[in-house]
């Protein structure tokens, strides 16, 4: 590209950044992307969803663990992951070198470490067929049966998983925090925000919280290292009820993509092929709310939120870390609403800078556009 322009942009960039309130991250789960998001120009990383984290070689592990019969099962397959997850922090830890990282607790729906129902039951049957023993393949079969679900993504996700499998989320708060004082320990530093998912009522983000807590006093001892545990806004009744999530929390972030879903009713998985069109024909919107934030019914659930968490916390930090987070309109609103980040995929970055500048030259009337 023509060197003129790349500095004109670059200009044009210097400028919107002097100018915005908002702060932009990223989302990213690797070093690598953390590496391509900060040369974009992310301040932090605004969601590290850490269920990508046990797919492939580790899924089996995970599969164990949600299957372990006994205490001394479970326990195993914990262990084994602890290292793994430490390493995952600490790679990430390093590329983002002392900036903000939210790490989500594990929020995978559940449906995909199981092993698919109807391969256990023909696994049954080709057994039993050749007259072989089927007492573990029926086990497994049964256990799995018992934790099928029609609807995985209202289902066993989220704090919900953690409330329910012991040792889950303490695992990796220990990987958090023992990644960041080895990182500080050698010579870096590291600011992680621990992130609880899928919160709709105080007491599930409190008996997270003080688990958690005792973890990162036990480890953190006198290193220096400060560790945030906050929650995500992604549930309406979390929306609904924030000033009491709250006194629980150092800090919100919005996930506007199930709050999406779940405010309107909508499948993400779906995104309602079936009559989607005719909403768009209707004009009930322009663009889908997934892609755009619907200011009036999910986006006024923010704005409560928002407003409830800072009267009951003043000064509490929010932040955004659904898709929204990088769509230009979506970014004018949640400067409107007075949130401190949003965070989007590594190369939405730019725009997100952009707009978070334009936004508030539109909101303070500056003809410097
Ligand atoms: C969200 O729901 O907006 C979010 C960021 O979480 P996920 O997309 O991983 O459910
Ligand atoms: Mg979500």
């Amino acid at each position: 590209i023509d060197n003129a322009l790349v500095r004109a942009v670059h200009r044009i960039m210097t400028h919107a950044d002097g100018k915005r309130r908002l702060a932009v991250r990223t989302n990213a789960d690797t070093g690598a992307d953390a590496a391509r998001a900060r040369r974009f120009g992310a301040e932090g990383i605004g969601l590290c969803r850490t269920e990508h984290m046990f797919l492939g070689d580790r899924r089996e592990l995970v599969e164990r663990l949600i299957l372990a019969r006994t205490d001394d099962e479970r326990e195993a397959s914990l262990a084994a992951l602890l290292p793994l997850q430490r390493e995952d922090f600490i790679e990430i830890f390093r590329e983002m070198d002392g900036l903000p990282v939210t790490v989500r607790l594990i929020d995978p729906p559940l449906h995909e470490f199981l092993p698919p129902l109807e391969q256990l039951a023909v696994n049954v049957a080709v057994a039993q067929e050749r007259g072989e023993d089927v007492a573990k393949e029926e086990a497994l079969l049964a256990a799995v049966r018992r934790m099928h679900e029609e609807n995985p993504m209202l289902g066993l996700r989220g704090v919900r998983l953690g409330l329910v499998i012991p040792g889950l989320f303490a695992m990796q708060v220990r990987a958090i925090a023992e990644a960041a004082v080895a990182v500080a320990g050698s010579g870096g530093s590291a600011c992680p925000e621990i992130m609880v998912p899928l919160v709709g009522a105080v007491q599930e983000l409190e008996t997270v919280r003080a688990e958690a807590e005792k973890i990162i006093a036990e480890v953190v001892g006198d290193s220096g290292v400060e560790v945030l545990i906050g929650t995500m806004i992604e549930v309406p009744r979390a929306a609904l009820t924030a000033g009491q999530i709250a006194e629980a929390a150092q800090f919100f972030s919005f996930g506007t993509n199930d709050l999406t879903q779940m405010g309107w009713g909508f499948s993400r998985d779906d995104v309602e092929g079936a009559f989607f069109w005719r909403y768009l024909e209707l004009g009930i919107f322009g663009i889908s709310p997934f892609e755009s934030i619907d200011r009036d019914g999910v986006g006024r659930l923010v704005r409560i939120a928002a407003e409830e968490g800072r009267a009951a916390r003043p000064g509490l930090k929010l932040g955004v870390c659904g898709e929204h987070g990088g769509d230009p309109d979506s970014v004018h609103f949640f400067h409107e609403v007075g949130l401190d980040y949003v965070s989007c995929s590594p190369f939405r970055v730019p725009v997100a800078r952009l707009e978070a500048g334009r936004a508030v030259v539109d909101t303070d009337g500056s003809d410097s556009r």
